[in-house]
């Protein structure tokens, strides 16, 4: 897919090139079209640009590339020009996204930024022609490097290439600095220290020592994006070894509640084969199943995550200790109300249990070898006769019973619906006998079961 002279050389770095490894090329020959179209018009107008950030580190890495991210050394407003179909997704920062076939990608203009002087973002925004300056305000060497599509070259200043040889993380510039100008890399340092099936990488000296004094720095940094990047590391493949580290190093003690340097139980929770099932948020919740219900709940609303993963979390947590006993009747009852979660639940239960950890509400008795006894039952368990809807509705409660519509017809509905599950009900003949076999009076209608799990 080459057509002669295209794309055509842009603008060249003002930093050395190198070549690029083996991989890379490769990597570079299968690129779309739309990106070498881009790259094209950039250069037509004479103007410099580079792949950087994730796509670069990745393509070295031969991980999966997931999205491609430019620099440019053209303004905003003549990106905007060129590319008609553009969006001006981040333009005060310099950022618009260009359309290509199907997908978007982000080209920053090159900039310089002034100091940092709230820890967070930077006060002033330059724009610039250097793609030296450029990477250096990057923050780990990985993520410092840039390709030139044109030329097939790249432009290593930093030594991103040799640190991902060595595993290392490694701060450009000094790394004390580079952590106080901006709370959240913190969180990003950690974050690449999971390398998948790669393993886990190590900090070199200088920036581990700068996280370990800087941590209260996260303080700063709003809550939707500590959320966002803490949600990544919850979802690595090396999620024990990652949050064992955040744990020693002070760093969670920002954004949960507790004191967690020694918090060994929990941690070595994490490292139960079954944790690799686990997403993110059920990681989070074990993580917290010590903690009390109501921090948990503040601790959630304070990281500003959405109300469907908080409620989630919630749930789960709200669960921890219990356990349905070994009855069929109980076993149905609990797939029922847990539907595809109940194998979760009960893997938590055993991972709770393997490692002496007490929820908030305390445990029931059972030991972890008792719990695998229910995961075999569940996984034997024989599907419902009839599935897990009710067979009968409320119109067919208040034609037998004389009930009107109320509170107790509720109730009723939901007595004989968690009768039917227990029993394996087969049709609606089975639930009118058992319907004429209860002793119900309306007035304590609050009493009778329902189809829940935790009783
Ligand atoms: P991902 O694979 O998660 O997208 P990424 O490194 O591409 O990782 P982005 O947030 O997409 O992360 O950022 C793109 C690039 O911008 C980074 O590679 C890095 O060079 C730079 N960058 C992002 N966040 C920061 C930051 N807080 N400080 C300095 N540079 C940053
Ligand atoms: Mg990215």
């Amino acid at each position: 897919m080459t057509r002669e002279g295209w794309p055509n050389p842009a603008l060249q770095a003002d930093v050395p090139a190198i070549e690029c490894p083996t991989g890379v090329i490769e990597w570079l020959e299968k690129l779309p079209t739309s990106v070498l179209d881009i790259a094209s018009k950039v250069a037509e107008h004479g103007g410099g640009i580079w792949i950087v950030g994730g796509a670069v580190r990745d393509a070295c890495l031969g991980i999966d590339v997931h999205d491609i991210d430019f620099a440019v050394s053209l303004e905003p407003q003549q990106m905007m020009e060129i590319f008609p179909d553009s969006l001006p997704t981040g333009i005060e920062y310099g950022t618009v996204s260009l359309r290509g076939g199907d997908q978007f990608y982000e080209a920053t203009t090159l900039r310089t930024e002034s100091d940092y002087e709230d820890g967070r973002r930077p006060e002033q925004v330059h724009w610039g022609v250097s793609l030296s300056e450029d990477l250096e305000r990057r923050d780990f060497t990985i993520n410092a490097m840039a390709i030139d599509i044109a030329r097939k070259v790249m432009h290593d200043p930093h030594h991103g290439l040799q640190d991902i040889e060595r595993g290392m993380l490694r701060a450009v510039g000094q790394a004390y600095r580079r952590i106080s100008e901006d709370g959240l890399r913190i969180l990003r340092a950690y974050r690449f220290l999971d390398r998948g099936t790669a393993g886990v990488w190590k900090f070199d000296f200088e920036l581990s020592e700068a996280l370990r004094q800087n941590a209260h720095m996260l303080k700063a940094v709003t809550h939707e994006r500590i959320w966002m990047e803490w949600l990544k590391i919850l979802n690595g493949k090396n999620v024990a070894a990652v949050v064992e580290k955040m744990a020693h190093d002070g760093v969670l003690d920002c954004f949960l509640p507790g004191e967690w340097r020694s918090q060994h139980l929990r941690m070595a929770a994490l490292h139960h084969p079954y944790v690799h099932d686990f997403d993110g948020l059920t990681r989070l919740a074990l993580i917290l199943s010590e903690s009390f219900s109501i921090e948990v709940e503040e601790a959630l609303i304070d990281l500003k995550m959405s109300k469907k993963e908080r409620t989630y979390i919630l749930d789960l947590h709200s669960r921890f200790g219990t356990l349905p006993d070994a009855s069929l009747a109980s076993m149905r009852v609990f797939r029922t109300v847990l539907e595809q979660h109940a194998e979760q639940h009960l893997k938590l239960e055993i991972v709770l249990r393997s490692h002496d950890l007490s929820p908030s509400m305390g445990s029931s008795n059972e030991s972890a070898d008792e719990v695998y006894g229910l995961l075999e039952a569940l996984e034997e368990l024989a599907p419902l006769k009839s599935g897990n809807q009710s067979l009968v509705d409320g119109h067919w409660i208040m034609q037998r019973t004389g009930l009107g519509k109320g509170r107790a017809l509720g109730r009723l509905k939901a007595w004989l619906h968690r009768l039917q599950i227990e029993r394996d009900l087969a049709n609606e003949g089975e639930v009118e006998a058992v319907l004429c076999s209860l002793h119900w009076t309306e007035e304590n209608h609050s009493d009778w079961p329902q189809l829940q799990f935790p009783d």
